[in-house]
C-alpha cells in the first residue's frame, strides 16, 4: 500500500490552523522568521514554500534575505536580534550556508527555545535524553507516518545514514518508540543482509533507487527521504516499483515525507510560541 503523505497533511494543516486560532484568541500571533543566505534556486524555492504554507496555517512567516558575502559576525548579529525579539518564535536558517560561516557557530547562536529545526545542541542532546521540544522535522515527518500504519514498539528498525539532519534523529525517535534500532551507513558491510530483517525500514541517503526489494523483508514499512533528480523527475532513494511488489507501505517520492517536513516545521513553531508564552 502507498503512504499518502498528502493524506496525512491535511489532518496534521487542521490540527495546526485550530492550535493556531487558539493562540491567536489569546492575541498571540505564532512567527517563524526563515534566514536565508544567497541566492541558490533550492534555498530560494524552500523559502518560497515555507511562505506558503505559512499563509495557508496562518503563520507569519518573515523571510530574511541575506547577501552571500556577508561577514559571519553580522550574520551572527542578525540571529542575535532574532533571538530577542518578542515576536518571533522560531528561527530556521536555511543550509547549507556560505563556507566562510561556520555552521556550528551559527546554530549554537539561536536561542535554544527559538530552535525550531531542534539542531542546537542543547536540544540534540535533549533529543536521546527524549526530552527535547523541537523534534527535527524530517524525523516527526517519518515517525508519523509510520505511526499511522503500525505500531512501533518491539519492532527492528532499521535506518540507512546517519546524517545529523535525518539519519540520527530518527534513529532517537524510534528508540523512544521502543523499536529495536540499527544505524547503517556508507560504511557498513553487509548491508542487504542487515535491512532485509527490518520490520521499519527508512532510507536516507541521497542515492536514486539505491534500495530495491533484494534489501527489504516482504511486508515491511518502508520510509523513503531521499530526494534525487534524474533527467528533471523527482525520485527517491528507494526504488519505489520493485518495492512496492514485497512492502507492505511504502512512501512515494514526491509525495511522501517531503509533504510533511514544513508542517513539523510549523508544529514546532507553534510549540515555540506556547512554551514562550507560558501556555505549555
Ligand atoms: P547526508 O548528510 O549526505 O547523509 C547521507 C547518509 O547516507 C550518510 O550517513 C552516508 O554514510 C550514508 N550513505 C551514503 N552512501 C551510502 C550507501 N551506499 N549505503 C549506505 N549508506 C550510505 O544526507 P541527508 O541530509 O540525510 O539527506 C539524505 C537524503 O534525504 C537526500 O536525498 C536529501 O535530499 C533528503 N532529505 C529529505 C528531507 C525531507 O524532508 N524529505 C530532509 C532532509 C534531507 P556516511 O555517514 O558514512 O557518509
Amino acid at each position: 500500500m502507498i503512504l499518502d503523505g498528502k493524506e496525512i497533511a491535511v489532518k496534521l494543516q487542521n490540527e495546526i490552523r485550530t492550535n493556531v486560532e487558539e493562540l491567536k484568541k489569546r492575541l498571540i500571533n505564532p512567527a517563524l522568521a526563515v534566514v536565508q543566505v544567497g541566492e541558490e534556486k533550492a534555498s530560494e524555492s524552500y523559502a518560497k514554500n515555507i511562505r506558503k504554507e505559512g499563509e495557508n496555517l496562518g503563520i507569519y512567516v518573515e523571510h530574511h534575505k541575506l547577501p552571500t558575502e556577508i561577514p559571519e559576525e553580522e550574520f551572527l548579529y542578525n540571529i542575535k536580534n532574532l533571538n530577542l525579539r518578542k515576536d518571533i518564535h522560531g528561527i530556521l536558517i536555511e543550509l547549507p550556508l556560505p563556507e566562510h560561516i561556520n555552521k556550528s557557530k551559527v546554530i549554537e547562536t539561536i536561542a535554544p527555545e527559538k530552535d525550531v529545526d531542534g539542531f542546537h545542541p542543547i536540544n540534540f542532546g535533549k533529543l536521546f535524553e527524549g526530552t527535547t521540544p523541537f523534534q527535527p522535522a524530517t524525523a516527526q515527518a517519518i515517525l508519523t507516518t509510520i505511526k499511522t500504519v503500525v505500531t512501533i514498539e518491539g519492532k527492528y528498525a532499521v535506518v540507512i545514514g546517519r546524517s545529523n539532519i535525518v539519519g540520527k534523529p530518527t534513529a532517537a525517535l524510534l528508540l523512544q518508540e521502543n523499536a529495536t534500532v540499527t544505524i547503517c551507513h556508507s560504511k557498513t558491510r553487509n548491508l542487504q543482509e542487515i535491512t532485509r530483517l527490518a520490520d521499519i525500514l527508512v532510507v536516507s541517503v541521497g542515492k536514486a533507487k539505491l534500495i530495491d526489494k533484494s534489501y527489504v523483508k516482504p511486508g515491511a514499512v518502508v520510509i523513503d527521504a531521499g530526494i534525487n533528480k534524474i533527467d528533471g523527475k523527482l525520485v527517491g532513494d528507494v526504488d519505489f516499483e520493485s518495492v512496492k511488489e514485497v512492502a507492505s507501505y511504502i512512501t512515494p517520492v514526491p509525495g511522501g515525507i517531503g509533504v510533511l517536513t514544513t508542517l513539523m516545521l510549523f508544529r514546532n513553531t507553534l510549540k515555540a510560541a506556547k512554551l514562550q508564552n507560558k501556555i505549555i
